[in-house]
């Protein structure tokens, strides 16, 4: 049952119709990443051709009020275009689907407005906000109108800048902008995204693994859409299936880390494979 990479290529169409033949009425845990939003317009910076970019590291944003000032200044002019973007085909599909697990290592919250419940949000979600003191969380559309009130005329000022599609800006003068505090203990907020340098919370990761590890035993499968796994988070879930003998379907634009692991590896776009997938 195991092609190499080389099958794949050389007969993409009839692996498609068997990758989906192995997917359908089988229980499914299903992976997704930044690939499953770039036809929402939040582009993918690890796919084929991405600019270069270096996200802030969990080192930096505690390192002191000036990286805070950039992390929220940029943030703050970003909000409004990330928020703008909806759900796309691939998610309205893999909401259809409703499989036993969605894992997504998107922060994009665009599972949840699809409609999926049945979710786990690994590296968090860009519309929640935490305290790194008391650890109240908050959301960040609340948080945007205490930006606004604390560094009044500051979207007029910057309106110029460069906003990128997923909610990052080109700017460089951040030192004036003013950082607002925790309003339960005066602490440090932070997106209550997982940064760069941080661990994903073990409660998350325990239950990702138990979906995974009953696979095995309902005769499932694991798919990962649109993600090259460059990142341990997601890859050790597909090293654990394939570990286990649980076929794994890779459908992704480019290779990934788990390409010799998978059963059928799929260089196709997510939204037209899940829309053939879903019921
Ligand atoms: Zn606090």
């Amino acid at each position: 049952m195991r092609r190499t990479l080389d099958d794949v290529q050389t007969s993409a169409g009839s692996t498609t119709t068997d990758a989906l033949a192995l997917l359908r009425d089988r229980p499914l845990v299903v992976l997704t990443g930044a690939g499953l939003s770039t036809d929402s317009g939040i582009p993918d910076y690890r796919g084929p051709g991405s600019p270069a970019r270096t996200p802030m590291t969990y080192g930096e944003f505690v390192s002191g009020e000036a990286a805070r000032q950039r992390y929220w200044a940029r943030s703050h002019l970003g909000w409004s275009r990330m928020r703008a973007a909806g759900p796309n085909a691939g998610h309205l599909a893999l909401a259809a689907l409703d499989p036993t697990l969605l894992i997504t290592q998107n922060v994009d919250g665009l599972h949840e407005r699809a409609g999926s419940r049945r979710l786990v949000a690994l590296h968090g979600r860009i519309a929640d906000v935490v305290c790194l003191d008391c650890r109240t969380t908050s959301g960040r559309a609340e948080l945007q109108g205490r930006l606004d009130a604390a560094n009044p005329g500051w979207l007029a000022e910057h309106a110029a800048a460069e906003v990128r599609p997923d909610g990052d800006v080109d700017l460089e003068e951040t030192a004036g902008f003013v950082v607002p505090a925790c309003e339960v203990c005066g602490g440090v907020l932070k997106p209550d995204v997982v940064f760069f340098g941080e661990n994903v919370p073990a409660p998350r990761v325990e239950r990702c693994y138990a979906a995974v590890d009953a696979l095995v035993d309902a005769g499932g499968a694991l798919l990962v859409a649109g993600s090259s796994l460059t990142v341990m988070s997601g890859f050790r879930f597909v090293r654990r299936a394939a570990k286990a003998g649980t076929p794994v379907v890779i459908v992704n634009r480019g290779e990934t880390r788990g390409d010799e692991l998978a059963t059928y590896r799929l260089d196709v776009g997510c939204s037209e494979f899940l829309s053939a997938l879903a019921p």
